[in-house]
């Protein structure tokens, strides 16, 4: 289980996570959703070691990350999708599918073709500069560079940003599929309503704080909810 424990995050002066506290048990899918600028990203960035929180904890398994580098991160078991993909454009689809295994000291060959069976799309590209694929393939292609260290749990800034309803489909589908396979998620999205349906629990995030939580069920036929991120009433 990933427990993150009153995190507070700065940026200079800015107040970016005022108190966060989040349980991410195996083997689940955890959606935050939230307006833009609430802290969504800072919270995945916190846990991958991207940034230095001011306090608090944040712990797999009962161990303390907060501190560790980036690579220790990824090699106790945690990978990030980040937003907007950041695949290497100029490199191929199989190069980037081997960078994201680069921290492994065993081989690589098994797993790549576990992710073109996940994304047959990726192996018919192979040899394609990942530069050149659409938006979805790109999508794709970060989420198997990531699921390449072998993580438990993998950690997903919106995904589906940018791409048109049928690839967002493929995108859950897989997302499922990954999950499926045991591999806990932890989602930022904008598409609140699909993520929710995911999901097997949920936290709304607002200005730096969790307003709301509870199961994917439960936020989706909230009226609060509804209304403010669901487009319902
Ligand atoms: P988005 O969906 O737009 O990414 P978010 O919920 O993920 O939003 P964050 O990106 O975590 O929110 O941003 C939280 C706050 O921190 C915002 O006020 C943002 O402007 C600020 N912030 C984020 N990154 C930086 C940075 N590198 N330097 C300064 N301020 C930042």
């Amino acid at each position: 289980m990933l427990k993150i424990n009153d995190l507070h995050v700065s940026y200079g002066g800015i107040r970016a996570i005022r108190g966060v506290s989040l349980e991410i048990p195996d083997k689940e899918i955890v959606t935050l959703i939230g307006a833009n600028g609430a802290g969504k990203s800072t919270t995945l960035r916190s846990v991958a070691g991207l940034v230095k929180p001011d306090s608090g904890s944040i712990e797999l398994d009962g161990k303390e990350l907060v501190g560790k580098s980036p690579n220790e991160i990824i090699t106790h078991g945690i990978a990030l999708v980040p937003e907007g993909r950041r695949v290497f454009a100029n490199l191929t689809v199989l190069e980037n599918i081997k960078i994201g295994g680069y921290l492994r000291k065993d081989s690589l060959d098994e797993d790549i073709e576990k992710m073109y069976s996940l994304f047959p799309i990726l192996k018919e590209r192979n040899w394609q500069l990942a530069g050149t694929l659409s938006g979805g393939e790109q999508q794709m292609l970060a989420v198997a560079r990531a699921l390449m260290s072998k993580p438990k749990i993998i950690m997903m800034d919106e995904p589906s940003l940018g791409l048109a309803p049928l690839i967002v489909r493929d995108i859950f589908d897989i997302i499922k599929e990954i999950n499926k396979q045991g591999v806990t998620v932890l989602l930022i999205e904008q598409n609140a309503n699909m993520a929710l349906k995911i999901a097997d629990r949920a936290y709304v995030m607002e200005t730096g704080k969790i307003t709301m939580s509870g199961t994917g069920a439960e936020l989706l036929a909230d009226e609060g909810i509804r209304k403010a991120y669901l487009g319902k009433s």
